[in-house]
């Protein structure tokens, strides 16, 4: 099979590098009309480097036997078509579970002490007119996670070393977990000081945390979205927030990147943060290596190291 490889988006400069030096690569996103590119070219590869693939895309390659997507979630990627056509489809998980989770304890820090205003507080001078209003801590809060996955278990055990109690939902009582499972999450809301989000996107999981799950996460419940901005119903809740009816929220994603809803802006109970919780230098490139194994175990008629499907 020739090893010929589209590259879709930008990657991280070191894994293209690699991708290049190990295969025949060619960058789409470069092409000055990528429609016409594919439309002469397309055939001609086997294989793509990238995290967003639809049905069109797929349907302008003919001959493309593989996907390998940058990144462990995969709703950019239209997995059904791929099936269909019995194109191969890997990820890259585990490699970025830690990054995940610093961040979203990193979130939660900040929020529960007011990190951001404290700061603006000091810079602007106002802690000569008295000393900035107490805040909460971790210790003893319930953490909700919302999808108890390979992410959500690095999670819940740095909520477990802040002292906090751990409870869960998903679909599976995963029972050799430390963790109380709740099969309703309108329940588990219920009695969260914070839910955490970490489940995949797409349509199974769309608005899965919607008005009511807000409602019952309540007014002192805080909210933290490092899956994706669809899991949210991000309407429902920039109004909750608008109206006092959550404590905060601390948001990695959003439904329409890089475009974030403006009354977030104006509100310092939220910490906005540009969908970069696997962006460190040591869990990109350990995502770039295992994306370019992925492709060279393709290649070699072996099996990929981390299947989708
Ligand atoms: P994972 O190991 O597959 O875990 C996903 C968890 O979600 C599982 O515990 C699963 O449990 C639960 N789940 C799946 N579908 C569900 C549904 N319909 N309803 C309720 N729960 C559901 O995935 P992971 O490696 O932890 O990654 C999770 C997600 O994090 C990724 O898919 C991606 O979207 C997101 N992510 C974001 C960033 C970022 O930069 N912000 C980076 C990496 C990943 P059950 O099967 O028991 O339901």
């Amino acid at each position: 099979m020739p090893d010929k490889v589209l590259i879709t988006q930008k990657l991280l400069k070191s894994c293209e590098n690699q991708i290049y030096e190990k295969f025949d690569a060619t960058r789409l996103y470069e092409q000055k009309d990528p429609t016409e590119f594919l439309r002469d070219n397309g055939n001609k590869f086997t294989a793509i480097a990238g995290y967003g693939v639809d049905a069109s895309l797929i349907g302008k390659m003919p001959n493309l036997k593989m996907i390998a997507n940058f990144g462990v979630g995969y709703d950019g990627i239209d997995i059904n078509t791929a099936a269909k056509r019995s194109i191969a489809v890997s990820n890259t998980p585990d490699v970025l579970n830690d990054a995940m989770a610093e961040i979203t304890i990193g979130l939660m820090i900040a929020l529960s002490r007011k990190i951001i205003p404290a700061d603006q507080f000091v810079r602007q001078g106002k802690w000569k007119a008295g000393n900035f209003p107490l805040q909460s801590e971790l210790k003893g809060k319930v953490a909700g996670i919302v999808g108890l996955g390979r992410i959500g278990k690095e999670i819940a055990l740095r909520c477990t070393a802040m002292k906090m109690q751990v409870i869960y939902f998903g679909r599976t009582d995963q029972k050799d977990q430390p963790y109380q499972y709740f099969e309703d999450l309108m329940k588990m809301a219920e009695i969260c000081d914070w839910l955490i989000v970490a489940t995949p996107g797409g349509k199974k999981t769309n608005k899965l945390v919607d008005a009511d799950v807000l409602d019952a996460l309540g007014k002192s419940g805080f909210l933290i979205n490092i899956a994706r901005g669809s899991v949210v119903d991000e309407i429902s809740l920039v109004e909750k927030l608008k109206q006092g009816e959550l404590a905060g929220a601390g948001l990695d994603v959003f439904d329409d990147e890089p475009n974030v809803p403006p009354a977030l802006f104006e509100m310092d109970n939220v910490i906005l943060s540009p969908h970069q919780g696997s962006a460190t230098r040591q869990t990109r490139n350990a995502m770039g290596q295992l994306l370019v194994a992925n492709l060279e175990a393709f290649f070699a008629g072996k099996p990929l190291l981390t299947p989708v499907i």
